[in-house]
């Protein structure tokens, strides 16, 4: 690891922050994090414990009732100078995400950037929650309906994009006028711990934001969701994982949003424009490594298209260099830890075994750190498990169709709908795929939809609700309605 990580690091706060000071584990113990490109610890984190959760909660409660009272100028302004204090800190907050997280600083300030933007636009909506007001169709009432913040919420973010996934709560939580606690994944606690230190210099309350960082998450969260007072959880992460706590946040009818897994299919029909979807492609399949819900899982290419496209992708991917985050010259960055990386090997292996064959890369290589190469696998059958399960990884696994129909049940056929990918040049086709795609996003002649202004979020197991976009702040509201007789 470089000097200048070194720093970052060192300057980051590693405790609890509860209540607005910072504080190290009721246990007195700190738990590793490691730096993905070597598997060696960066630094010793404070290690929430439930009694520490409780602690976290009661100063979110505590702060309730003032925050949700201010005017929504006030949260918006705060929130506004926290998007101006990232964006001015890019080049820091984005070596902090590539010492924990792996990416490279490109990608990691890009990642700032995008999180800065979910403080932003959230700021424009803080000012603009609004009411109605009705008459009954009988004339007999005026209808009057008013959102207040739905209370105390629990966010629960993983590691893939520490920074982004986190804002995207944050921003519309605050702006609505609840207060927070934050539970970040334990691979990435430091881009949590150093948004929470922004977020006091932007003049956020005290209370308002608890971090607490843990190694066992059962236990702190179990806590939480057995508390009353806690009324909303904002999950993103495994499907597995988000029906755990989906069964858990049952017990007190707790208002969740859910960002689980995804499966997307890449569809190129015959009618593509191949040079583009092959671009559209290497950002869909390598941003941020492939370890991304909205990567794409499944390329699914029509037959007259496929062995032009399978060449210029595999070709694409020949081209970038693979090494440490930190260094400029790097495409490609480690993968976040041994468990990942085991989950890439076996899904590559069941694919290989099938019948599937590797236009590039297919091996893991050696350490230190945790990396896997740039792949490329063709002809693969149906059956492999690689078709039904997220890869996580850069791994592009590619099937032909001989018909467009076929193409489209074939990317039906999951239990996922996060976001589907489609390449043509038809407009009509195009609007119709868009109606028969079963998913909650459709990239057309676009291997990228994330946007802080749009409402991001999937159908069937990808999860509930939306963030980012007007709907966005929603999740953090309920409504009011009185019944008038005037
Ligand atoms: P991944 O497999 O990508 O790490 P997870 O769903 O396990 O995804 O993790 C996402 C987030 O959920 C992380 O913050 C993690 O600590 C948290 N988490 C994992 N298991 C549990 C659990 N049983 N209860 C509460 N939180 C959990």
């Amino acid at each position: 690891m470089s000097s200048g990580s070194d720093d970052i690091v060192g300057t980051t706060p590693t405790q609890l922050f509860i209540g607005g000071t910072w504080s190290s584990s009721s246990s007195a113990t700190t738990f590793p994090v490691d730096d993905p490109a070597t598997g060696r610890p960066v630094a010793y984190v404070a290690d929430a414990t439930v009694a520490d959760a409780r602690s976290a909660l009661d100063a979110a409660c505590r702060a309730g009732s003032e925050w949700a009272a201010t005017p929504s100028r006030y949260r918006s302004e705060i929130l506004r100078r926290a998007f101006a204090l990232m964006m001015e800190r890019t080049d820091r907050l984005a070596a902090l995400v590539t010492t924990e997280m792996g990416k490279p600083l490109g990608e990691s300030a890009g990642e700032v950037a995008y999180a800065a933007e979910f403080l932003r636009w959230f700021a424009e909506e803080a000012v603009r929650i609004g009411g109605e007001y009705r008459t009954s169709p009988s004339g007999a009432s005026r209808i009057l309906t008013s959102p207040r913040p739905v209370g105390p919420c629990l966010l629960i973010t993983p590691w893939n994009f520490p920074l982004a996934m986190l804002t995207r709560k944050i921003g519309p939580a605050l702006a609505a006028g609840c207060t927070v606690v934050v539970k970040p994944a334990e691979q990435t606690p430091l881009s949590a711990l150093a948004l929470a230190d922004l977020l006091v210099e932007a003049g956020l309350p005290a209370g308002v934001c608890n971090v607490i960082p843990t190694s066992h998450p059962e236990d702190t969260v179990s806590t939480l969701l057995d508390d009353p007072r806690l009324r909303k959880l904002s999950f993103t992460g495994s499907t597995e994982t988000g029906r755990l706590l989906l069964r858990r946040a049952s017990d007190h009818v707790l208002r969740t949003s859910m960002e689980l897994g995804g499966n997307a299919p890449f569809l190129v029909l015959a009618d593509a424009d191949i040079d583009a979807a092959v671009s559209g492609a290497m950002v869909a399949k390598m941003r941020n490594m492939g370890e991304s819900c909205v990567a794409a899982n499944r390329f699914l290419v029509h037959d007259s298209v496929a062995e032009e496209f399978t060449t210029k992708l595999t070709s694409r991917m020949a081209e970038l260099r693979m090494g440490p985050g930190t260094d400029p010259t790097s495409d490609v960055g480690p993968i976040i830890d041994t468990i990942q990386r085991d989950r890439i090997i076996n899904l590559v292996e069941d694919a290989r075994m099938r019948g599937a064959h590797a236009a590039l890369g297919g091996a893991a290589l050696d350490g230190p750190g945790f990396f896997y190469p740039p792949t490329v696998l063709v002809d693969t059958p149906g059956d492999a498990a690689i078709n039904d399960q997220e890869i996580f990884g850069p791994v592009a696994s590619l099937r032909s169709f001989a018909d467009t129909g076929e193409m489209l049940a074939a990317a039906n056929d999951t239990d996922y709908g996060l976001v589907a990918f489609l390449y043509t040049q038809s407009l009509s086709t195009a609007l119709s795929a868009i109606d028969a795609l079963d998913y909650g996003m459709v990239g057309i002649n676009r291997g990228l939809v994330s946007d802080a202004a749009a409402p991001f979020g999937g159908v069937k197991n990808s999860g509930l609700g939306r963030e980012g976009g007007r709907e966005g702040i929603d999740e953090y509201l309920s409504l009011t309605y009185a019944s008038i007789d005037i």
